[in-house]
């Protein structure tokens, strides 16, 4: 008894797995094993791999089984059917890759297994969490003020930022939305461009705005908000704009349109889920001119900077209008002097991922990062140069950042040329469609995409285009 620490047979079990640095080195070799040669993978799945995920189809096991077997398992059915995002010729959605450091530090943040939600429960976080607060303003170039709360992504950053301007609207109005709730409340006008991002629109449904009511801005072809044709603001008004199209990449007009905004005194929120970065980019920064003089920003880490996923942040200037969103209180909550995330931040409990933040922006440097997005600019202008002479391929926007489009004579051939890329395995990109017409979607998101993976990817596409017209 004494021998074992009065340990159950099951604990008994976990403790000697969690001594067993080789089931840890297994682990790791296995990743390691994974990066080291994805750029020898397909970069999406083949059909053999997919239907190997059959395997994991059984019924919840009665005996718990040991650790090494289950990595076992994990490798052999799951590593195949992986999309390899981490390696240079994945050009879907708009997916970044992870940064060497991060990944490493993700690791050991892992046997750390800390709760980022107060001071309390993690020092360490909680003093992550505000040097990276610091920095991020800085590389943004945002006011003094501004706090940060760190999420899942840009989608619950958009969801934060909106909640604090709800509540602030409202408060000038007289409208107390703690104490007496958003049913029966005065209107809020909510104005944002005709291609807004899916996300916004989940956040506003979330808290309660309709549809209906959404007064969208005409674009110009880039699906850039046209500001001639914004409405007049006024002080019950958001104002969503979007730095970094999701299709065409382009940015809103930021210094046309934010200080009349601000002068109306309307709320105005940033969308930029990837594009937020080019302000930490000297090369590309006047694309977000401007921008600072916003109310929130919501920013993606495992987009742009490549953070592991996932992780997005929540920037607000006013402060308190998001810790009024955000926080509640219980007894057992004691909170410290200094930073507790959580008050930023719809959860509780989180991981922690300022560690990842921090690794990655150390191990890039403000050189570093400034490199790191201008490379993913110069990669697919490269792509798109190399494509500009193919009969049969248009480009369908201008290349601001790392957004490219493509369409082919007939949308039919455009569907079946990226199906063939897809199948490929060479490289990976996405569909959308833009005004209209069926475009193949390529984003250019990660650190490692190399000129020669651009070269590799383009020749990929022309075969696709010939075999689709055979
Ligand atoms: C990706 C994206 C989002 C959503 O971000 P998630 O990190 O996937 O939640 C929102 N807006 C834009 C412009 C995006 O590109």
């Amino acid at each position: 008894m004494s021998e074992n620490k009065g340990y159950s047979p099951l604990q008994a079990r976990l403790q000697r797995e969690r001594k067993d640095k080789t089931l840890f080195q297994r682990a790791m070799d296995f990743g390691w094993t994974y990066a080291e040669n994805i750029e020898e993978r397909v970069v999406y799945p083949k059909s053999e791999a997919l239907q190997g995920l059959i395997n994991f189809e059984e019924h919840m096991p009665q005996e718990g089984r040991d650790a090494t077997s289950i990595l076992e398992t994990l490798e052999r059915y799951g590593s195949h059917a992986t999309v390899a995002s981490n390696g240079g010729r994945y050009f879907g959605f708009v997916t970044g890759a992870s940064i060497p450091a991060a990944t490493a530090a993700s690791q050991m943040a892992s046997f750390w297994d800390q709760n980022a939600a107060m001071q309390v429960m993690s020092p360490v976080v909680a003093k992550l969490e505000q040097v990276c607060e610091e920095w991020l303003k800085e590389l943004f170039d945002l006011p003094g003020d501004t706090v940060a709360g760190l999420v899942s992504g840009t989608s619950v950053a958009n969801l934060c930022a909106i909640a604090a301007a709800r509540y602030r609207i409202l408060q000038r109005q007289g409208w107390d939305v703690r104490g007496k709730g958003v049913f029966g409340a005065p209107s809020i006008r909510v104005v944002c461009g005709e291609q807004v991002h899916a996300s916004v629109i989940k956040a506003l449904l979330i808290l309660g705005f309709g549809l209906d009511a959404l007064e969208k801005v005409p674009v110009d072809g880039e699906g850039r908000m046209l500001s001639n044709k914004l409405p007049v603001l006024d002080k019950n008004t958001l104002l969503i704009l979007q730095a970094g199209n999701v299709n065409s990449g382009s940015f809103d007009p930021f210094d046309k349109i934010i200080p009349q905004a601000r002068e109306a005194g309307a709320w105005v929120h940033i969308d930029g889920a990837f594009g937020l970065w080019v302000k930490a980019c000297a090369s590309l920064s006047h694309l977000c001119r401007g921008v600072e003089l916003a109310d929130s920003w919501a920013v993606d880490g495992h987009k742009t900077l490549n953070t592991p996923y996932d992780c997005g942040i929540v920037l607000c200037a006013d402060k308190d209008a998001l810790q009024q969103a955000m926080q509640s209180n219980g007894a057992y909550l004691m909170q410290g002097d200094e930073r507790d995330g959580m008050i930023f931040t719809p959860e509780m409990s989180r991981r922690s991922r300022a560690i990842e933040i921090w690794a990655s922006l150390k191990s890039l440097g403000k050189q570093g990062l400034d490199e790191m997005i201008a490379t993913m600019h110069l990669r697919t202008s490269q792509l798109a140069d190399a494509l500009k002479h193919t009969k049969g391929i248009k480009q369908l926007n201008f290349v601001h950042f790392n957004q490219l489009m493509l369409a082919c004579e007939t949308d039919e051939l455009t569907l079946k040329t990226l199906v063939n890329l897809q199948e490929s395995g060479t490289c990976w990109a996405g569909s959308s469609s833009w005004f209209g017409k069926k475009v193949i979607r390529i984003s250019v998101c990660a650190w490692p995409t190399s000129q020669s993976d651009i070269e590799v990817s383009a020749n990929a596409i022309q075969k696709a285009l010939l075999q689709a017209n055979k």
